[in-house]
Order: structure tokens, then C-alpha cells, then sequence
């Protein structure tokens, strides 16, 4: 018997064992590990540290790069989207092109290798908007790399524009496009997506998009937000469907675990979502939930994705450090402004400076490495124990820019 697992049960020995055979683990599985607990948690966790040691090393990575959300104005109504404002009120915005190249000098200039772009289906937007943010950046910035759109403005920038998924990515792609955050999947799952979001974005198209992309060598980000109508069994689904993906296309450079955020999301707040929805609405994950998902995200995609990465924006930066023993090795971007999760009352800021990013990781004895989109190297720390402080910051270099959640 592995020693990583000597107290654990009999069932979750097995499926560790497989895992650590580099079997893949089944769905029901996957279920039977997010219901541990005591032991059979501990040894869930040592065993997703384990692999990640196998697969990464000791390398924890982190990437300098900014959001820029070109409009919060959206009418889809997603029930759990704090972010999205209709084209009147308060605080709608579209920023202008000259905005959005000026956003991202800045952010080239503080040592940034990508931007991270997105924003809402402003109903105004004509179906080129998209190409014309990219080729007004790479004109200004041709080394700078554009991490944008989501599989729902891919949808929404085709319909718009007449195109197919295939047309409408290759387009993007030719003017520049690098890569594609694998946001708005929330959960995978037809029945949970129609309470969410009416399923207006749906599994299959969600799916299609994504492989259309890697199919045209677009490498794309893979999400789940959980912890609020969802459960266990959509969690292991969902970590199946990625897989399956992955196994046909390889097109997933990480996977990014993403916790829903209640305080001001309407889901949570709103009696009136309340009482529509089929499902009893959370308060977000629990800490063990949080731990469990990191950690069997690392063991069910074992061999397939090698890179999982802690939101620091989710759990605070305290707690995503904590995550880089349970099979991350990645905690995701400095960002300069964080406002998507801040939008539905997330609490942890919105930048972590590089420096502290480093830090964090090195006071868990890990071995920072900033890296790019695609996770080559491009610079190495030791590990040591700097004690640079480590806590996030509002950042004070620019504006005000909201966020959101897809
Ligand atoms: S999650 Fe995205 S698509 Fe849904 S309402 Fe918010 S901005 Fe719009």
C-alpha cells in the first residue's frame, strides 16, 4: 500500500491507486472523492500532490497580465452575474478603442505579457467589434499577447456578424488573436445551465466553440464555477466533459477552478431567482469543497491537462497559496484590477504585485516562475523564504473598471 494513503478506506485506496497508475478515474469516482472526509480527504490531497510533483515539479508559476473589460452592458440575465448593466444606467460603460489600447500600454509597460479581454453582449456591438479590438492592440502592441472572448462573445460576435463558429475564430485568429479563456461554462450541465442562465449559451455550443478553436490551433483556458444550485455529480461531469475534450483536441492549457461568490450576486440576493430556481442556492463552497476541487481536478485530469490553477481572486491569497498542496501549481494572473469577482462582492482585491506574487510562492517553499499564457518560462525564482508581504491591494495606477463573471 502507498504510504500517501495509509489510513485512507478501502474504495478511495482503490481509485487512488489508480490514479497513481495513471489510470483515469471514472465519474462515479470522482463522486465517491468529493464525498470524502478526515482520512480519505488527506489522502485525496497527498495524492493530487503527488501527481502534480510528477507532472510539474516544483515550479509554482504565475502570469503579469490585466483585464480590460470593454463593456458591462449586457442583457442576457444571467442570475448569478453581479456585473452586467443594461445600456442606461448607472454606471454602463463601453470603452472606446482609444481606451482600450491605452489600457493595454500600460499595461505593457508594467511588464505585462498578456491581456485578458472580455466584457458583456452589448446589444449595440456590430459583430466586428471583436477583430477590431484585437488589430487596434496588435497594431500598437504586436508582441503584447490577447487572451479574449469567451465561447459566449464567440457566439455572440458569430450571430452577429453571420458568420459560422469556424469563420468568426479563424477571422480572430488572423487578426491576432493568441488564446481564449475558457469562461461561461459555469457548470456543464444542461439543467443546471437552464437555471443559471436560461441556457442560452448551451453545453453543445459551449463544447463546439471550444473545440472549433483548438481545432484552428487556438489554445483555450477551462473553468467550472461552483458552489451554488450545483452538486458533487456535476462537478465530476463537468471534469469528465473537459477531459473528453482534451482527449480529442489537447487544445486546454490549464485548468481553473473558479468558486461562486454569493454577497452581491443576484442568484444569492435576489428572492425573486430565489424562488425560481429548482435548486436551494449556497453561500458559495465550503473550505473542504474548495480543497476537494482543487485537488480532484489534478487526479481526474491526470495525463491530459497538466496545469491547475488556485484563483487567488476566489479564495484570497492566503488560501490559494494553501492550494498549492493540493495539486496546483499555477495561481493564475497579477491582473491590476480585478473587478469580476469584486462585482459580486468578492473581497480580496483587485492586484497582487509580482513581487508579492513571487513571495507568496516561495514562503511555501515552492519555486516561483513567471511564465507566459501558454506556460513557457520566462523568468525563475529561488525558493526562499522572502517575506515580502503578501496581501492584495487595491491598485491605485488606474481607473475604475468592472469585471465579469462569465
Ligand atoms: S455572465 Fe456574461 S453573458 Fe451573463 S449576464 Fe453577465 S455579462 Fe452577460
Amino acid at each position: 500500500m502507498n504510504n500517501l494513503m495509509q489510513n485512507a478506506s478501502f474504495d478511495v485506496q482503490q481509485i487512488l491507486a489508480k490514479a497513481l497508475n495513471n489510470i483515469d478515474v471514472s465519474v462515479d469516482e470522482a463522486i465517491c472523492l468529493f464525498a470524502t472526509t478526515g482520512d480519505d480527504l488527506s489522502a485525496v490531497v497527498k495524492v493530487a500532490n503527488e501527481l502534480r510533483q510528477r507532472v510539474v515539479g516544483n515550479k509554482a508559476s504565475f502570469v503579469i497580465t490585466r483585464n480590460i473589460n470593454f463593456t458591462n452592458v449586457c442583457n442576457m440575465g444571467c442570475k448569478f452575474c453581479g456585473f452586467a448593466k443594461r445600456k442606461n444606467e448607472v454606471g454602463a460603460e463601453l470603452l472606446s478603442m482609444d481606451e482600450i489600447v491605452l489600457r493595454a500600454q500600460q499595461a505593457w509597460d508594467r511588464g505585462a505579457s498578456e491581456v485578458c479581454i472580455q466584457g458583456g453582449l452589448h446589444p449595440d456591438i456590430k459583430g466586428d467589434h471583436y477583430r477590431n479590438i484585437v488589430l487596434a492592440i496588435k497594431k500598437q502592441l504586436p508582441d503584447l499577447h490577447i487572451h479574449a472572448f469567451s465561447p459566449f462573445e464567440i457566439w455572440y460576435g458569430a450571430l452577429k456578424s453571420r458568420l459560422s463558429y469556424r469563420e468568426f475564430i479563424q477571422d480572430l485568429i488572423d487578426c491576432g488573436l493568441g488564446s481564449m479563456p475558457g469562461t461561461a461554462a459555469e457548470i456543464l450541465d444542461v439543467e443546471i445551465r437552464k437555471q443559471l442562465t436560461k441556457d442560452k449559451l448551451k453545453t453543445e455550443q459551449w463544447i463546439d466553440i471550444i473545440t472549433i478553436a483548438h481545432q484552428l490551433g487556438l489554445p483555450t483556458t477551462a473553468t467550472i464555477m461552483y458552489g451554488h444550485i450545483d452538486q458533487p455529480k456535476h462537478w465530476a461531469e463537468h471534469l469528465n466533459t473537459i477531459r473528453t475534450i482534451q482527449q480529442q483536441t489537447g487544445g486546454f492549457t490549464e485548468f481553473v477552478p473558479l468558486g461562486f461568490v454569493h454577497y452581491e450576486s443576484p442568484l444569492f440576493t435576489n428572492s425573486k431567482y430565489k424562488n425560481d430556481l429548482k435548486f436551494n442556492v449556497r453561500a458559495g463552497p465550503t473550505a473542504d469543497e474548495n480543497l476537494k476541487m482543487h485537488a480532484i481536478s489534478r487526479i481526474m485530469l491526470n495525463g491530459w491537462i497538466d496545469n491547475i490553477q488556485a484563483s487567488w481572486v476566489k479564495l484570497g491569497p492566503d488560501y490559494a497559496k494553501q492550494m498549492l498542496a493540493a495539486g496546483v501549481n499555477d495561481l493564475g494572473g497579477t491582473l491590476m484590477n480585478e473587478s469580476i469577482t469584486r462585482a459580486a462582492g468578492g473581497k480580496h482585491g483587485q492586484e497582487i504585485l509580482p513581487e508579492q506574487m513571487v513571495a507568496m510562492i516561495a514562503s511555501t517553499g515552492r519555486e516561483p516562475m513567471r511564465r507566459n499564457t501558454l506556460y513557457q518560462p520566462l523568468e525563475s525564482f529561488a525558493a526562499d523564504n522572502t517575506q515580502i508581504p503578501c496581501h492584495s491591494i487595491v491598485g491605485e495606477q488606474f481607473s475604475e473598471e468592472l469585471h465579469y463573471e462569465a
